[in-house]
């Protein structure tokens, strides 16, 4: 089974992922095996892509769609796809709708990124995708931003309609969660969401 998170920068994904994670893993989620990951950066050769990604002040948009796409193609391949045939639940920051909002929005490439993407992957698709949701002003970034941050959260209304635009195509994939609540609350949505369509 593998769960996605989405969803713009200080929506509070990572806190959300360990915390599913030490769920699932724990007495009530089953002891299941758990592996959690992200894009970018999820595999030895992914820390390298997502260096060349955040280089310098800047990256042909076309260039680090293609990077974002190795990333994704390799760690699909070596790690997620491995894991999920092993029985692994995984749990993962960010994936194809990254991709679709970021490159396909933001960068203004276009429909193209997705079919790269899926070329990328075969076309391994999450059982479940879970968009943490919140107004921008409220999303609140405090830590240190790399280049690609600085430039993405100038456009946090349109990443937010984008994910939501996203999630609206196929609602039996995903599912949209309220992030402006408390941690503990958003935590026991994402629980209800994931066990709702986990198998046994
Ligand atoms: O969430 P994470 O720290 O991995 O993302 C780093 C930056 O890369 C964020 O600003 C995010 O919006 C951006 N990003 C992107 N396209 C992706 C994945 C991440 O622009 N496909
Ligand atoms: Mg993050």
């Amino acid at each position: 089974f593998w769960v996605v998170f989405e969803g713009a920068d200080g929506v509070g994904k990572t806190t959300q992922i360990d915390l599913l994670a030490g769920y699932l893993r724990g007495p009530a989620g089953g002891g299941r095996d758990v592996l959690t990951t992200r894009e970018p950066g999820g595999t030895p050769l992914g820390v390298e892509l997502r260096q060349a990604i955040m280089h310098g002040d800047h990256v042909a948009p076309r260039a680090e769609a293609l990077l974002y796409a190795a990333d994704r193609a390799h760690h699909i391949a070596t790690l997620v796809r491995p894991a999920l045939e092993a029985g692994a639940v995984v749990v993962q920051d960010r994936y194809l709708d990254s991709s679709v909002v970021y490159q396909g929005g933001a960068r203004g490439l276009g429909d193209e990124v997705e079919r790269i993407s899926m070329w990328a992957t075969e076309g391994l698709l999450p059982d479940l995708t879970i968009v943490l949701d919140m107004a921008p002003d409220a999303a609140r970034v405090s830590r240190d931003l790399d280049r690609v941050e600085r430039e993405t959260i100038a456009k946090a209304a349109q990443m937010r309609a984008g994910f939501l635009a996203r999630a609206d195509l196929d609602p039996g994939r995903y599912a949209v969660v309220d992030a402006a609540r408390s941690i503990d609350t958003v935590h026991g949505s994402v629980v209800a969401a994931v066990l709702e369509r986990l198998p046994g």
